[in-house]
Parts: structure tokens; sequence; C-alpha cells
């Protein structure tokens, strides 16, 4: 099994512009999951995985605050939630995930256009309180693979 020790704060400092990368047309390019995406939603494979599947939803517009979203907005966001959350339990076999959201400078989030973070949480990878409080993640699965294995998944299943 290889195990990725990847820094997410390494990502704070090899940042290459003070664009927002969630706009950035080459960064939207690399990580987008297309089959998830909607009228006004994105869906990314995160390059900085927390853990294995981590995808993020976020709007198509660069918003900092849910207080921004249309009707319409929100209306779409439920149903790309659960799509997203459908395509991850199936992808890896659980019932279980979390569902993060940081708003505001001082919540600790690297990106300030809004994202969930989506996260599956298999049984045999359900972390205890101690190995989150202590960063002690495995990361076994990089934002390529985790992108090959969703467009996998979406082939196999048309033919
Ligand atoms: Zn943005």
């Amino acid at each position: 099994m290889r195990i990725y020790e990847e820094s997410r704060g390494k990502y704070r400092t090899t940042r290459k512009s003070a664009g927002c990368d969630f706009c950035d047309k080459e960064v939207i390019r690399d990580q987008q999951v297309k089959q998830l995406e909607g009228e006004y939603w994105r869906v990314f494979a995160c390059k900085y995985p927390y853990m294995d599947g981590n995808l993020m939803i976020m709007p198509k517009r660069h918003i900092k605050d849910v207080d921004k979203f249309t009707s319409a907005e929100w209306e779409e966001f439920g149903e790309v939630l659960i799509k997203t959350k459908h395509l991850l339990g199936h992808l890896f076999k659980t019932k279980s995930f979390n569902v993060m959201l940081q708003i505001g400078p001082n919540s600790g989030g690297s990106i300030r256009h809004l994202h969930w973070m989506i996260i599956p949480r298999p049984k045999k990878k359900n972390l205890s309180g101690w190995n989150i409080y202590n960063n002690f993640y495995f990361v076994t699965l990089s934002y390529k693979e985790l992108l090959k294995k969703i467009d996998n998944h979406y082939k196999t299943k048309k033919s």
C-alpha cells in the first residue's frame, strides 16, 4: 500500500498567483468531475485530500459566504450533494460521510471561494477522535487516481 504524506501547508506557500485557484481555468480543467457538475456548481477532486475520496462542491460563481446564494443555486446544491454522496458511497462502499464547510478568514480554509468538503468514511478507516486531533491520516489515493476511478465508474456504467 502506498501512503501519501501530502502537506496541506505546502499548498498555501506554493500557490502560483494571488488570484482564486477555484476560478482558474487550468485548475478547473485539472480537478473537475464533469459528470457531477450542475448549472451553478462544480465538483473537484481535492488535490490535497484529508482522506481518500475527498471531493469538493463549490459554486461556479466566486462566492465567499452562504448568504450570497440564490434559491436556484441552493436547490441545485441539494441535487449535486446527493449525486456526489451517492457516487462516493458506491465507490468507497459506505453510508457514512463528513460534509464540511469553512466560512470566513478565521475558519482555517486555505481558499476563500466557498467549498464543501465531502469525504466518504468507510468503516475500516473510521478514525477515532485521537487520530483526528493528531492529524494522523493515511491518504492512499491521489486526486488524479480518484478522478480516474470516477471516470472508470461512468465508463463501465454506460456500457
Ligand atoms: Zn473563486
